[in-house]
C-alpha cells in the first residue's frame, strides 16, 4: 500500500494529524474518534512517506495488551513493524534499565520485585523505625511509597513536604521507612515497579550519554491515553523528547480514570504550555458508536463541571435503542444479561466474543459468571483472578477449613500470620518440630506451646491462637455457613487488617462480602453444613482452574468478555452490558466522600458507555445483597442525567416508562421476598429475654437461660433439648422467637 492510500482511509483532520511530521503535537478528542487509529496511521505514514526508520519510532500505550494490538494493526500497514518499539511505560523502563542500569549502580541481573516482595521488605524494615507502631499496616506504607514514586519524590522530599501525617503515618517515620526500604532493596540488587519509571528518569538525568543513546532509538515518540500519565511518566516522556522534540500525544481528558493511582489530568491540559509550538488536532467525529449510544455518552459527560468542552458527532446511524432494565435483584440482573446474550447469539447470530459485560468492581463478576454458567455461555474474565483464587477468599476459607479440621496444617501455615499474631518463622519451625516428634497437628502444638515449653519466648501467642481456633470450631457447630464466615472474618482480625489497607483493602472487603453472599445463597439452595459448602467452593475453583488452563492452550475461544470499566479503556465491542448502575456502585461509595469523586465516576461511566458500537444495555438491581443481607438499592444518579434517551424495559421485554428509583419514593414499600428471607441471620441487636422460647435452624427449639451484652455483642445462653446448652452470639446465631 502506498502512502497516499493510507491517508485516504482517514477523515481530513485525522489525515492532517497523521501527516504531522516533526515537532510536538497534541491530538485531543472524545472517545471513538479515531485517536488510536490516527496514531497508528501516523507511524505507518512516517515510515512510508517520510522515510523514517521503524527502529527510530517509539509508541507508548497503557497496557501490554494495547501494545500488542497496536503492533498487530501496524503490521498490516507496513513492513518492518517488528522493529517498532511499542510498549507500556513500565516495559520501556525495564528495557532501558537492563541496557544501561549499571550507570546508576544497578548490577547486572537485578530482579524486579512484585507487590508481595515489596511487602516482605517493608515488614522487615518497618519494625525498627521509630514512630511506626506494631499495628502499622505494611500495605499502607507501600501505598505511601508508590504514591511518592509516581510523584518523583525521594525520601528527603517526602520528609520535607506538607502535613505532619501521610495516610495516618507520621511523615518523618514514613520517610525513614522509605529510606531503609530503598537501602535494603538496593542491597538485594532489586528494583520495584515504581522504580522502573523513577530510576529511568534518574538515569536520564544523571547520565546524558545514555539519554542521548536512547533518544537515537526514539526519535519519534507517541503516547496514547496521555490523560492518564502520572508525574513520573510525564517527566520520562519530557526527557526523552527533549532533544528532537518529535512528540505526539493522544488523549481525552474526559476519559481520565486513574487519579487514584496518581494520574494527573493536568499533563494533557498543560501540553500547549509545555510545548508552545505544539500543533493541536481536534477530532470531532465518532466512528465507533451508534448515534443513540453517543447521545447518551455526550449527555452524561456534559454534567461534569470541570471539563474542556468538545464536540463529538456521530458518523453512524441511530441504530438500536439503548436499553435500561431494573431487575428485582443482582441475580435476576445476571439472568437478564444472560438471557439477552443467548437471544443475540441465537436469533441474531452474534458471536459471544462480540459481547462484553462491564462492571464497577471485580466482586460483581461472581453472580454474572454464575448466571452465564447456568445457561452455558462461555465467558472469559479479564484482569482479576477467579473468585475463589483470590487471596482473601483463600485465607478466610483456610480459617474455615482449620475450624472444622484441626489437623489441616497447610491451612494453619497459611493463616497464622494473617493478621500478624507475633508468631515468627523460628517459633513456627519449633512448633512444627514438636508436632512432628509427638505425632500431633500443628494446632495441638500451638495449644501446648506453654505447657510443653516448646518456645522459650512468646509462648502465649500460639496458645491464644489455638483458643481463637477453638472458638471458631464452636461457631462452625453452632452457626449457619454465612454467619459463621462472618464470625471468622470478624474474630480473626482479618477485617481490621483490611480496614487499614486503603483502596486495596476496600476491594478485598467487597470480595469477602461476596463470599458471605455466596454462602448465604448456597444455604438457601442446599441442605448442609459449612463443610459441604467448603467442598463445593473447592470444586468451583478447580473448575475455574480447568477453564483457565483450556484458555491458556490458545484454543480459539468464542467467549463473552467480563471486565471492569477501568480495564475496558481503549477497547470496543458491538454489544456492551453495563451492570450495577446504582448509587454506591456507580458512583461507588468511596467516590461520594472524595473531592472530585463523582466527576471521576462519571468519566468512568463515560468510558464504559463509549465502548459500545451497536447495542448498549444498562442494568440495575432493586435489591442487592451486601454483607449477606439484601438491601434496597437506588438507581445511579447518572441515569437521571441521561433520562429520555433510553428505553426502559420490564422483564417481559415491554417498554415501560422510566421512573427513577430513589430512597424518597421507595422507602415505605415492603421489602422483596428475598430480602425478608435473608435479613434474619444478620439481625443485629435483636433483643431476647431470659425464659423466652427461641428457635435455632439446626438445634430446633430451646429456651433462653441468660442474656449478656448488648447490640452486636449480645450473647445468649440457650438450652436446647436436642443439643444441650449453647452460648451463642445473637448476631450470628439466626435465632427466631419460637
Ligand atoms: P478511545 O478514546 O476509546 O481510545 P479512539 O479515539 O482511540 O477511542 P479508535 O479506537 O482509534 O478511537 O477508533 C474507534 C473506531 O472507529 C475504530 O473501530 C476505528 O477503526 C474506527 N474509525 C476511526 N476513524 C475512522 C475513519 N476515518 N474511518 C473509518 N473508521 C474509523
Ligand atoms: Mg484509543
Amino acid at each position: 500500500m502506498t502512502a497516499p492510500d493510507l491517508l485516504a482511509q482517514l477523515n481530513p483532520t485525522q489525515a492532517q494529524a497523521a501527516d504531522h511530521y516533526t515537532g510536538p503535537a497534541l491530538v485531543i478528542a472524545g472517545a471513538g474518534s479515531g485517536k488510536t487509529r490516527t496514531l497508528i496511521y501516523r507511524i505507518a505514514h512516517l515510515i512510508g512517506h517520510y522515510g523514517v526508520q521503524p527502529g527510530e519510532i517509539l509508541a507508548v500505550t497503557f497496557t501490554n495488551k494495547a501494545a500488542a494490538e497496536m503492533r498487530e494493526r501496524a503490521s498490516h500497514l507496513i513492513h518492518g513493524a517488528d522493529k517498532l518499539w511499542m510498549s507500556t511505560f513500565h516495559s520501556a523502563g525495564v528495557r532501558i534499565l537492563r541496557a544501561y542500569g549499571e550507570h546508576i549502580g544497578l548490577r547486572r541481573g537485578f530482579v524486579i520485585y512484585d507487590d508481595d516482595d515489596q511487602l516482605d521488605i517493608l515488614k522487615e524494615v518497618m519494625g525498627s523505625v521509630p514512630g511506626i507502631g506494631p499495628d502499622t499496616n505494611p500495605r499502607v506504607l507501600r501505598g505511601i511509597l508508590d504514591r511518592a514514586k509516581s510523584n518523583l519524590l525521594t525520601p528527603e522530599d517526602l520528609s520535607r513536604s506538607g502535613e505532619p501525617y501521610v495516610s495516618g503515618v507520621p511523615r518523618e517515620a514514613a520517610a525513614e521507612v522509605y529510606r531503609r526500604y530503598e537501602a535494603r532493596k538496593k542491597g538485594q540488587n532489586a528494583i520495584d515497579f515504581g522504580d522502573l519509571i523513577t530510576e529511568t528518569v534518574r538515569l536520564f538525568q544523571e547520565v546524558p550519554a545514555v539519554l542521548n543513546a536512547v533518544q537515537n532509538r526514539a526519535k519519534f515518540i507517541h503516547v496514547d491515553e496521555y490523560q492518564d500519565t502520572n508525574k513520573a511518566q510525564y517527566e520520562l516522556t519530557r526527557l526523552l523528547a527533549s532533544r528532537d522534540r518529535n512528540l505526539l500525544v493522544v488523549g481525552d481528558p474526559d476519559q481520565s480514570i486513574y487519579k487514584f493511582r496518581g494520574a494527573d489530568i493536568q499533563n494533557i491540559l498543560d501540553f500547549q504550555k509545555d510545548y508552545r509550538d505544539a500543533k493541536v488536532y481536534l477530532l470531532e467525529h465518532n466512528y465507533r458508536s451508534s448515534a443513540r449510544v453517543l447521545t447518551i455518552a455526550n449527555k452524561l459527560i456534559e454534567n461534569n463541571a470541570e471539563r474542556l468542552d468538545k464536540t463529538l458527532k456521530a458518523v453512524k446511524e441511530d441504530g438500536h435503542p439503548v436499553v435500561f432494565h431494573r431487575a428485582t435483584d443482582h441475580r435476576a440482573e445476571g439472568d437478564f444479561v444472560a438471557e439477552w446474550i443467548t437471544r443475540l447469539h441465537t436469533l441474531e447470530g452474534r458471536r459471544f466474543s462480540e459481547m462484553a459485560i462491564l462492571y464497577r468492581t471485580n466482586a460483581q463478576s461472581r453472580v454474572l459468571e454464575e448466571s452465564l454458567r447456568r445457561v452455558q455461555i462461555p465467558a472469559k474474565i479479564v484482569g482479576g483472578v477467579g473468585f475463589y483464587d483470590r487471596r482473601e477468599i483463600k485465607d478466610i476459607l483456610a480459617y474455615a477449613r482449620l475450624a472444622i479440621n484441626p489437623s489441616d496444617d497447610v491451612a494453619l501455615r497459611r493463616i497464622i500470620g494473617r493478621p500478624k499474631r507475633g508468631i515468627g518463622d523460628t517459633a513456627l519451625v519449633k512448633l512444627m518440630d514438636w508436632a512432628r516428634a509427638n505425632g500431633t497437628s500443628l494446632l495441638t502444638a500451638c495449644a501446648n506451646a506453654e505447657q510443653a515449653r516448646i518456645l522459650d519466648r512468646g509462648a502465649a501467642r500460639p496458645v491464644e491462637f489455638a483458643a481463637l481456633m477453638e472458638a471458631m470450631a464452636d461457631a462452625a457447630e453452632n452457626y449457619e455457613p454465612a454467619p459463621f464466615l462472618r464470625f471468622v472474618i470478624e474474630t480473626s482480625g482479618y477485617l481490621d487488617l483490611l480496614r487499614q489497607e486503603g483502596q486495596e483493602g476496600q476491594v478485598r472487603m467487597e470480595n469477602l462480602d461476596e463470599l458471605i453472599n455466596a454462602a448465604q445463597e448456597w444455604a438457601q439452595e442446599h441442605e448442609g453444613t459449612i463443610a459441604d459448602f467448603l467442598d463445593d467452593a473447592a470444586l468451583l475453583s478447580s473448575v475455574d482452574d480447568m477453564r483457565t488452563k483450556t484458555e491458556n492452550k490458545g484454543a480459539p475461544e468464542d467467549a463473552v468478555t467480563l471486565m471492569t470499566m477501568h480495564n475496558a479503556k481503549g477497547l470496543e465491542f458491538p454489544v456492551v452490558f453495563i451492570v450495577g448502575t446504582e448509587e454506591g456502585l456507580l458512583p461507588s461509595k468511596g467516590a461520594l466522600v472524595e473531592a472530585g469523586g463523582i466527576e471521576e465516576e462519571r468519566r468512568l461511566f463515560y468510558v464504559g458507555i463509549t465502548r459500545a458500537m451497536e447495542r448498549l444495555f444498562l442494568t440495575a438491581a432493586q435489591n442487592r445483597m451486601q454483607f449477606g443481607k439484601t438491601n434496597a438499592a437506588e438507581d445511579s444518579r447518572f441515569l437521571e442525567e441521561i433520562e429520555g434517551h433510553f428505553d426502559t424495559i420490564d422483564p417481559y421485554g415491554q417498554v415501560v416508562e422510566y421512573r427513577a428509583k430513589t430512597w424518597k419514593q421507595y422507602r415505605p414499600t415492603v421489602p422483596a421476598p428475598s430480602a425478608v428471607k435473608n435479613t434474619s441471620p444478620m439481625t443485629a441487636g435483636m433483643a431476647f429475654r431470659g425464659g423466652e422460647k427461641v428457635k435455632h435452624p439446626k438445634f430446633g427449639e430451646g429456651q433462653v437461660l441468660a442474656v449478656a451484652g448488648v447490640g452486636d455483642r449480645q450473647e445468649v445462653t440457650v438450652h436446647f433439648p436436642s443439643a444441650g446448652t449453647k452460648k451463642l452470639l445473637v448476631k450470628f446465631a439466626n435465632l427466631s422467637p419460637a
